[in-house]
């Protein structure tokens, strides 16, 4: 059968199984839903986390991208590590594993701690475990049922028991594409407001690198990238490449493709066929890439190991909160009362071709904004919060704060202030945000109050 997008059919309607009931239901494994799901059942509240893959860790996982960045500031000229609670316990787990590397410099700004994905799988699973979180794999949210205008009463998820329903009383949207808020009916961004968002992108990982002749290779690569284009060998998807070594030293990742429609504009993660193609141009842009990096000394046996099991996408639906975090907030270091913990990277816009690093000023500033409560708290809904990638901010402030080290820290303030919604309304614009700076300081975050 043809169809096209305009045609529909009516299901008729259906009576849905009810797979459980709990306080708080996080929709999203990522770094935002981990930390959501371990700061709620830690507090005693009967947790759920869905996730559509078999396994934790979102982009960092699913999307092959294997390096930690946002752990740290560089505070007036001090890199320190600015993100713990649950994200600490994470990496303590990984490093148990032997999968953590020791934090490598970039740009002589800050650094950023590379992982291996199968650690973090193994790591993740065992602190959902430790925490007491109800693990739900292989489950794609579907849709929502609303208890009442702007109160969600269940989850609806696609699993191959079939459809089911799961009912809550406090929900985190962790999906990294707002979809729970969307099917709720939060409003929300998409992109710069012409059409584009920060483009997509495929990781990989080549083995059989010889290190020692490897050496620093990343400070070369540029320039050979350079040289190969303008001998018309290759023709790159964009320049500022992203080659470094894992923990191993023989297997190195490489962030290195693009991947844009015809037009030109960047390829839409919330639609089905973008997404389809997306898959498929990034593994040929792959085949190129990988091919002009074994012209590079020391990868001249160079084979792909592993390419992501999806593209990656950085960044989709941006649910609009109390407040929405912007560009300045994060070049001028801003302070927010109602801070819940900080960011520490930089804006990091991918635009069509290339990549475009802001920096906060270095070292006169302190390097790292607050992330205020308001930004989790979506507008319209009472019982949900919006942790991660897909918070509110602008693009360009999202371009900073969607790594992993500021999706940490909104989804642990996310399950904490689910937990004390609960105790009073629930609503999550109702929370004492003093008592819930108290609750996170004992959880052990640290929200980047000076005093
Ligand atoms: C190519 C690339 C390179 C990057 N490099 C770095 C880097 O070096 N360092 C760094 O710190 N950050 C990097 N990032 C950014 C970072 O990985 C992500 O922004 C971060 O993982 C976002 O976390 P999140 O929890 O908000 O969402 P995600 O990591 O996207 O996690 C969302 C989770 O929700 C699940 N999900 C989504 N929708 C549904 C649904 N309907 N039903 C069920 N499950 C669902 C997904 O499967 C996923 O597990 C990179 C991103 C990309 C794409």
């Amino acid at each position: 059968m043809t169809t096209t997008r305009t045609l529909t059919l009516t299901e008729p309607s259906r009576q849905t199984p009810i797979y459980g009931e709990y306080d708080v239901v996080v929709l999203g494994g990522g770094p935002a839903g981990i930390a959501a799901a371990v700061s709620a059942a830690r507090a005693g509240r009967s947790t759920l986390l869905v996730e559509r893959y078999g396994f934790l860790g979102g982009m960092g996982t699913a999307a092959g991208v294997t390096n930690f960045c946002g752990l740290h500031a560089n505070v007036h000229g001090d890199i320190r590590r600015v993100v713990h609670g649950v994200a600490s316990e994470l990496l303590e787990r990984i490093d148990r594993l032997g999968g953590l590397n020791t934090p490598h410099a970039l740009f002589g700004k800050t650094v950023a701690q590379a992982y291996d994905t199968a650690a973090y799988k193994i790591a993740a699973d065992e602190l959902m475990a430790s925490a007491g979180v109800h693990l739900l794999f292989h489950a794609l949210g579907a849709g929502v049922l609303m208890d009442a205008p702007g109160r969600i009463g269940a989850l609806l998820v696609e699993t191959k028991s079939g459809r089911r329903a799961i009912v809550g009383r406090a929900f985190v949207d962790g999906s990294g594409d707002g979809d729970l808020a969307a099917w709720a009916g939060a409003p929300w961004d998409a992109g710069d407001g012409a059409g584009n968002f920060l483009y997509p992108s495929t990781m990989f990982r080549l083995n059989d690198i010889d290190p020692e002749r490897a050496g620093n290779a990343w400070e070369v690569i540029p320039r050979l990238m350079l040289q190969a284009q303008a001998e018309g060998r290759y023709h790159f998807p964009r320049k500022t490449p992203i080659v470094r070594p894992q923990k191993s030293g023989i297997e190195w990742r490489v962030n290195l493709t693009q991947l844009a429609n015809v037009d030109g504009n960047a390829m839409d993660g919330t639609d089905a066929d973008e997404l389809s193609q997306a898959e498929v141009l990034g593994r040929r842009q792959i085949a190129s890439v990988a091919g002009f990096l074994r012209e590079v000394p020391g990868f001249e046996r160079a084979y792909i190991v592993d390419i992501a099991p999806q593209v990656g996408i950085r960044e989709t639906r941006r649910v609009r909160g109390h407040y929405q975090l912007t560009e300045s907030d994060v070049l001028d270091c801003a302070s927010f009362p109602d801070t819940i913990g900080v960011n520490g990277w930089p804006l990091e816009l991918h635009l069509k071709g290339d990549v475009e690093f802001r920096w906060p000023k270095i070292p006169e500033s302190r390097g790292f904004n607050h992330l205020p409560y308001r930004m989790i708290v979506p507008l319209g809904v009472d019982n949900l919060w919006v942790a991660g990638r897909c918070a509110s901010m602008t693009h360009e402030a999202q371009s900073a704060a969607r790594v992993t080290g500021a999706c940490f820290v909104m989804g642990e303030a996310a399950g904490a202030a689910a937990h004390l919604a609960l105790e009073e309304d629930g609503r999550a614009a109702g929370v004492d945000t003093g008592a819930l700076q108290a609750r996170l300081e004992a959880q052990g975050a640290w929200l980047g109050r000076e005093d």
